[in-house]
């Protein structure tokens, strides 16, 4: 395939040409180098130009590499009863998790990282559940995600990557108070510790004032 400069981890690569993706779209192409030389990217894309795979590919393939956080033995502070994901991804609507998720899943198959989705309007003790057996990276709607914050079932504080999805959509439908606390008012990293990646169809000034809130030195990626 040509998913090899910058080289993705192996069994990524097994799982990408089982997909049957032959090689990277532009926004791929772009975004998986920038991502895996740690830097933050606000990229401007459309749905359907691939942009999922632009920030699973390199997000999935560092975290192969790393394997589990070793939290429970290393901090005394560590919760058990917590699920402690180190990639977060934020998008809009159930539809749009959902999705994400089943390509989380399918990317991620035969590793160690388990995916777990969780949206609004669906029973909120079914995804507890879920989360109580492992969650390495959590697809979320803002919504849902502030209440199971709530609730104390999930730290944000291993956080090495936060994706936002659909940025402007999620503005428009609202979620600007509920983003805000997830990323500021948790125990989420703040920038500089943590990767974050910003996708938006458009860059309107509310899309640039939450990027220079949220980003550390990213670079502008417009495909
Ligand atoms: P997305 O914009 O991420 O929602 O992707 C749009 C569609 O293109 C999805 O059905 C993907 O499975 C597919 N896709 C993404 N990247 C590739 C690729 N490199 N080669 C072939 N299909 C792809």
């Amino acid at each position: 395939t040509e998913f090899t400069s910058p080289p993705l981890d192996p069994l990524l690569v097994e799982n990408i040409k089982q997909a049957r993706f032959t090689k990277p779209t532009p926004v791929q192409k772009y975004s998986i180098p920038i991502v895996a030389n740690g830097r933050d990217l606000m990229a401007c894309a459309q749905t359907g130009s691939g942009k999922t795979g632009g920030f699973l590919f390199p997000v999935l393939s560092e975290s192969f590499k790393h394997g589990p956080t070793e939290s429970s033995q290393t901090d005394n502070a560590f919760d058990r009863r917590k699920a402690h994901p180190t990639a977060l991804v934020l998008a809009p609507t159930r539809e749009l998790v959902s999705q994400i998720y089943e390509e989380a899943r399918k990317f991620s198959y035969r590793s160690w990282v388990r995916p777990v989705v969780v949206y609004g309007g669906a029973e909120v003790y079914l995804q507890m559940d879920q989360l109580k057996q492992g969650c390495d990276l959590l697809v979320a709607t803002p919504g849902r995600l502030n209440d199971l914050l709530e609730r104390g079932k999930i730290s944000l504080k291993n956080i090495k990557y936060l994706v936002l999805d659909e940025a402007d959509r999620m503005l428009d439908m609202g979620f600007e108070i509920q983003i805000r606390h997830i990323i500021q008012g948790c125990d989420m990293p703040p920038p500089g510790e943590r990767q974050t990646l910003m996708f938006s169809a458009t860059f309107p000034k509310e899309i640039q004032l939450m990027a220079k809130d949220f980003l550390h030195n990213y670079i502008f990626l417009s495909v």
